[in-house]
């Protein structure tokens, strides 16, 4: 059986000070020794939440970093960097990322072999627009998302990752896809991971739903065979992230 993975994705929010806070105010909700619980943090706040958690259930995430190890990279941050910092999680390919930063496929790809080499896990961030679910293209476009990012990988590395489905048009918008529309991609994703590797690896690799997940719908989501967890915008800036990872 898969466990279950509950991350918050706090994106630009919480100052150093804030985000102790935050931990302070979770600590005693977010408690569950049936499920991973990680936070994915602001690069500047990964140290404080880091001591804030010790000793607790949580484990840090990074939101970003770069493909080489240490030099000339102008504000950017790397694998080893945030690995001696105490992170364990890194999330990769998110449509932020993505849309507003330009990152394509070939970076992504190249991402997600670095952390892995690096010992990090990656949370890759697959998932369509309005545009393109409207024009019902949203499965090639999330198969074409995954094959490419995951070229090279190899099938011991997949068995480790966290591939989290997140509609562009259910980002912050208060619109949740419904269990349903979630569960078909989830599945079809273990599908391709079945096909591009083995039914051993589909069977192990955790898939999560991201897009408007709160307090409110995340047991019926969660309740869905395909659907292992979630990744939490919003919600994972309150009080309502313990009742997620509870739910
Ligand atoms: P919201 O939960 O705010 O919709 O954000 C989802 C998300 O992008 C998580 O990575």
């Amino acid at each position: 059986a898969r466990r279950r993975i509950i991350a918050g994705n706090w994106k630009m929010n919480k100052t150093p000070s804030e985000a102790v806070a935050l931990c302070e105010e979770l600590k005693d909700l977010v408690k569950n020794d049936d499920v991973d619980v990680v936070y994915c943090v602001p690069a500047i706040d990964i140290v404080p939440v880091v001591n804030a958690v010790k000793g607790t259930n949580v484990h840090v995430g990074a939101e970003n970093f770069y493909i080489v190890d240490s030099g000339a990279f102008t504000g950017e941050i790397s694998a080893p960097m945030l690995k001696d910092a105490g992170v364990e999680y890194i999330i990769i390919g998110h449509s932020e990322r993505r849309d507003i930063f330009g990152e394509n496929d070939i970076l992504i790809n190249q991402k997600v072999k670095k952390a892995f080499a690096s010992g990090l896990t990656p949370i890759l961030c697959c998932g369509e627009s309005l545009a393109l679910r409207k024009a019902d293209t949203y499965k090639e476009w999330i198969e074409r998302q995954i094959t490419w990012d995951l070229d090279g990988v190899t099938a011991d590395q997949v068995k480790k990752l966290v591939i989290a489905y997140e509609p562009i048009w259910a980002i912050g918008t208060g619109e949740t896809a419904t269990a349903d529309q979630a569960e078909e991609v989830c599945k079809l994703i273990r599908e391709l991971i079945a096909k591009l590797y083995d039914q051993a690896t589909a069977d192990e690799v955790r898939i999560q739903y991201g897009g408007s997940m709160n307090a409110g719908n995340a047991a019926e989501l969660l309740s869905k065979p395909n659907i292992d967890g979630g990744l939490i915008g919003g919600a994972s800036l309150k009080a309502d992230f313990g009742k997620i990872v509870n739910a």
